[in-house]
């Protein structure tokens, strides 16, 4: 069987659009409102000929912010649980959140392999945005733009070393 890698973050920060572009198909719904719920969507893809499934953890709806917490946690669980390797999402717009250092102590303590991606850095030349995430502890940030397409391969590369 093809190994998994679960997309896991919090609403809104790019997963479907992340995830749209790595399989190079529109399959997940790429919503502005954050918390529309989503059932969770599979697809495939192959990278320096590794052949992978991914999943998009879409269903989080949010009602408040510790419901939002509860939710953000359960989906990541769910993920870890299935996943051979987690592809962790952050939005260096929003900058890092207490839901991104909920999501990534989960993560960690998984001890499945992770990888960063920082998205929504549109700009390639300013590139300061990554720096706080280092302060999560799950190694180099990879930069990336979902909807630009910058830095998907990177992410792509790094992934696929870990499957
Ligand atoms: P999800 O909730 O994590 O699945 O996020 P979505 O993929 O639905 O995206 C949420 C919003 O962020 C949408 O309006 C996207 O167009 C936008 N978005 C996604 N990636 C980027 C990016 O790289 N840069 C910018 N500026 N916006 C993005
Ligand atoms: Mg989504």
């Amino acid at each position: 069987a093809r190994p998994i890698v679960a997309i896991v973050g919090r609403p809104n920060v790019g997963k479907s659009t992340i995830f749209n572009r790595i399989i190079g198909e529109r399959l997940a719904i790429v919503e502005d409102r954050p918390g529309v719920t989503r059932d969770r969507i599979y697809g495939t893809a192959e990278w320096n000929g590794k052949p992978f499934s991914i999943i998009d953890t879409g269903g989080i709806e949010i009602f408040d912010e510790d419901e939002l917490l509860k939710q953000v946690r359960m989906q990541a669980e769910l993920a870890v649980e299935e996943a051979d390797v987690i592809l962790f999402i952050a939005d260096a717009k929003a900058g890092l959140t207490p839901a991104d250092e909920t999501i990534a102590q989960l993560l960690f303590r998984s001890n499945k392999p992770i990888v960063l991606g920082v998205n929504k850095m549109d700009n390639p030349a300013s590139t300061d945005e990554i720096y706080e995430f280092y302060s999560l502890g799950l190694g180099d940030p990879v930069a990336l733009s979902g909807t630009h397409g910058i830095g998907v391969g990177d992410l792509l590369d790094e992934l696929v070393k870990r499957l």
